[in-house]
């Protein structure tokens, strides 16, 4: 039997003739956090679609929590940020929130969305706003905040910091800091270093369809005999 929360075996994507991915293998245990890192178009976000089963693949397995990931039920641990989140136009922030908390199962607490709203820095009146009059940075912050307030224990999310002002994202990473914390499972993708650095335990590097590297920032750094993750990244990459 397999302990991994997430479990990819040789998963094989291709749009026509391109091979995005090439046999993609990893294992996330639970309480783990990982960063995935990857130049634009090295399929990130093909690999985080294959896991949903968003997309058919076309190669290899995806198991999560020890279920093969096309059951519906494989996805119910799962919280998810899409890399352009856009909720529906008409609802406010209040009701995002209770719609996705509803679609879980959830009960919806005020208390707790407002105390989320206030860790993350959006304004109260947001609530209430219709989700198409706000900044793409609110926008992006309540998807945030739907996906924390969710009791799922994998949460994977693509890019969740793009697009966040500095405060914001000092915010965000404290956020998901203490979901670490609390044991739950993080598996997000970003284009910045330094907060794969300083929030995961492991971090991969996709290129070439390949995981290239699989392991601890600093194993990175000592890998490549790099002093700093970026100089490790780019001889990854050469
Ligand atoms: P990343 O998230 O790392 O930027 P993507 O997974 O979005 O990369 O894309 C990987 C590659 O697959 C890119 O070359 C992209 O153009 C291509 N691709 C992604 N989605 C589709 C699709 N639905 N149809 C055809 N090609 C796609």
């Amino acid at each position: 039997m397999n302990a991994a929360v997430l479990h990819i075996d040789r998963l094989a994507k291709s749009y026509g003739k391109q091979a995005v991915l090439r046999g993609v293998s990893l294992d996330l245990q639970a309480g783990e956090s990982f960063g995935l890192v990857g130049m634009n178009g090295a399929g990130k976000t093909t690999l985080i679609k294959c896991v949903l089963d968003f997309c058919a693949v076309d190669g290899g397995s995806i198991n999560i929590a020890g279920l093969p990931h096309q059951a519906p039920h494989a996805r119910k641990p799962v919280a998810y940020l899409p890399e352009s989140f856009m909720p529906p136009y008409y609802l406010s922030g209040r009701e995002f929130v209770k719609y996705i908390l509803e679609v879980r199962g959830q009960p919806y607490s005020e208390a707790a969305t407002q105390a989320m709203f206030n860790a993350l820095d959006i304004e109260p009146a947001a609530l209430t706003k219709l989700a198409r009059t706000y900044s793409k940075g609110m926008t992006q912050k309540l998807g945030l905040a739907a996906c924390l307030l969710s009791d799922a224990s994998l949460f994977i999310l693509d890019e969740p910091m793009s697009g966040l002002d500095p405060k914001a994202r000092a915010l965000v990473k404290r956020q998901l800091s203490a979901l670490k914390a609390s044991g739950k499972t993080l598996f997000f993708s970003s284009h910045v270093l330094a907060d794969v650095e300083e929030l995961c335990d492991r971090m991969g590097i996709l290129h070439g369809g390949e995981l290239r590297f699989i392991g601890a920032p600093s194993d990175c750094r000592e890998k490549f005999t790099a002093s700093t993750l970026e100089d490790a990244y780019l001889s990854c990459i050469a």
